[in-house]
């Protein structure tokens, strides 16, 4: 991997105008060519990246229980590698972003001074699916919820291009072999959070991308 130092030392990376990045990939109930209405959030996971390493300093990786649609698709189960199991008897939404919350207080991540925001790849997560979910549920979720930087952004400002075929066109487009599971939350977190480190190589300074 590149390195910007030239000295062969640790990467230097641009200072960042966050102390964190929480890379959030959400899972939801889905089947095959219908859209699943509601479409209800099965898998929450969130890599807390520390802003002048991006390295991953804490996981917060919780299953969540459909309320609707218990049963999973043969098709999401395919798709997602989430087994009925996995999520039979785990809590609901509103339990789950509560542990959420308490995750981000035991991290410091909600101290005063802390900046962190959220990175997706897409707007998709915090734009349509966790909105979606809280609106039919009546579920309150925090305002720091509601800013994050889509990672095609950032990409498309230095490739030059923006990514048609998501993650998996943007790791080939920076050199970055794919690791884990495609569309297994906390995998696709995990390749989100190389793809941030890549774009950071390349002496970047991510900025919010969008706000509701
Ligand atoms: P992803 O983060 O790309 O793994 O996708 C997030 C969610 O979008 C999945 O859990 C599905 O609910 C839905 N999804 C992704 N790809 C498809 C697809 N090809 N067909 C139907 N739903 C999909
Ligand atoms: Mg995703
Ligand atoms: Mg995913």
């Amino acid at each position: 991997m590149a390195d910007i130092s030239g000295s062969g030392a640790e990467p230097i990376f641009k200072e960042q105008n966050f102390d964190y990045f929480l890379v959030l990939d959400f899972e939801a109930t889905c089947d095959d060519k219908v859209q699943v209405d509601p479409q209800e959030i099965i898998e929450f996971p969130v890599l807390k990246v520390n802003a002048k390493t991006f390295e991953v300093e804490s996981t917060f990786h919780q299953y969540v229980e459909p309320r609707v649609h218990k049963q999973l698709s043969p098709f999401c189960v395919e798709l997602t590698g989430i087994i009925q199991d996995m999520v039979d008897g785990q809590q609901h939404l509103e339990a789950v972003l509560g542990d959420f919350q308490k995750w981000m207080q035991d991290e410091g991540l909600l101290n005063e001074g802390v900046k962190f925001i959220f990175v997706t790849c897409g707007d998709w997560d915090l734009k349509k699916m966790l909105p979606s979910q809280a609106k039919y549920f009546d579920i309150a979720y925090p305002d720091h919820m509601k800013s994050w930087i889509n990672i095609k952004r950032p990409f498309t400002d230095v490739v030059g291009q923006y990514p048609k075929n998501d993650m998996m066109e943007m790791l080939q487009k920076l050199n970055i072999a794919h690791t884990g599971r495609h569309h297994s939350g906390i995998d696709d977190c995990k390749n989100i959070a190389k793809i941030l480190r890549g774009i950071a190589l390349k002496g970047y300074c991510f900025r919010c991308t969008l706000s509701l």
